[in-house]
Formats: C-alpha cells, structure tokens, sequence
C-alpha cells in the first residue's frame, strides 16, 4: 500500500490527524472538508497514496469514484441541495493544494458564488461535525 508519512491526507487515514468522518471502507475515506466552500463540501481518498489523477492505479481510482457517488447521494438526501459538484484537480495550475489525490463533493445552490480556485476560508468545526452527523445517517 502507497503511504507518505508526511502527507496530510494520509495522516488523516491514519488517525494521527484528526477529521469529521462520513463514511469509510476498505479503499476509501470520506470525510468533511474543514474550509468548506458550502455546508456540506466533503472530501473523498483512496487510502493509497497518489499525488494526482495521473498517478493513482485504476482500481483506486474506481474505488474513490464511487465512494464520491455514494456520498453524493447521502448528501442529496440531507441536505437536498440544487446541484452537486463533483471536483477532482491535478497540480497548482488547476488549484490543487493537497498532493494526495481527492474527490470533492459540493453542494451547490443556483446562483451561488462559487467558481474555480475559490481561495481557503476556515469553517466553524461544530457546524461541520453537525452536517457530518447528518450525512452519516443517510449513507446506504
Ligand atoms: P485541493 O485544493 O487540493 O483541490 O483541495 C484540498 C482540500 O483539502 C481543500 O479544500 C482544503 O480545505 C482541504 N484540507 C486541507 N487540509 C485539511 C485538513 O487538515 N483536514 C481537512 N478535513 N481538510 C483539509
Ligand atoms: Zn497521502
């Protein structure tokens, strides 16, 4: 199995980093994103450690794709948003900032602001533990 001890996302998978999990099997881990660019923005790995689309092995791939489906649907039943984007960048250019490999699932309302590259902005950990709690229930 691909691990990076210095990796922020595989640390997370090892519980060294704490996170707001989701949902979790033997491939993957979903868990919330902490500066969520809506109520609801989860982050979904392989727990192998790939820096980008062009490096992850294609049965992780597959693996973390319909992990995203999964929590795309527990999302759309909690929170029943107007759209959901799901969001995948490869290298800086494109906005990626963690070079672990991870699928975002975001809740999208219509004419919200939201666009590419959108910038961190620190969310309120007990509202996101709440949406986590709720999305939690409602993966089948
Ligand atoms: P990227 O910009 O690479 O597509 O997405 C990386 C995401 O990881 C960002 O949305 C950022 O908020 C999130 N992130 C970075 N560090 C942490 C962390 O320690 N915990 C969690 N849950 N999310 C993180
Ligand atoms: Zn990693």
């Amino acid at each position: 199995m691909s691990h990076d001890p210095d990796c922020i996302f595989c640390k997370i998978i090892d519980g060294e980093i704490p996170s707001f999990k989701v949902f979790e099997n033997e491939k993957t881990l979903a868990f919330m994103d902490i500066n969520p660019v809506s109520p609801g923005h989860v982050l979904v790995i392989p727990k192998y450690h790939a820096t980008d689309l062009m490096h992850i092995p294609t049965d992780w791939l597959k693996a973390t794709v319909a992990m995203a489906q999964t929590v795309a649907r527990a999302v759309d039943k909690t929170l029943n948003p107007q759209g959901i984007n799901m969001l995948q960048s490869n290298g800086p250019a494109a906005g990626q900032s963690v070079f672990h490999l991870h699928v975002h699932v975001i809740p999208r309302a219509a004419g919200d602001k939201l666009r590419f590259n959108w910038g961190i902005v620190p969310g309120d950990m007990d509202a996101i533990g709440a949406i986590a709690e709720r999305i939690r229930a409602n993966v089948a």
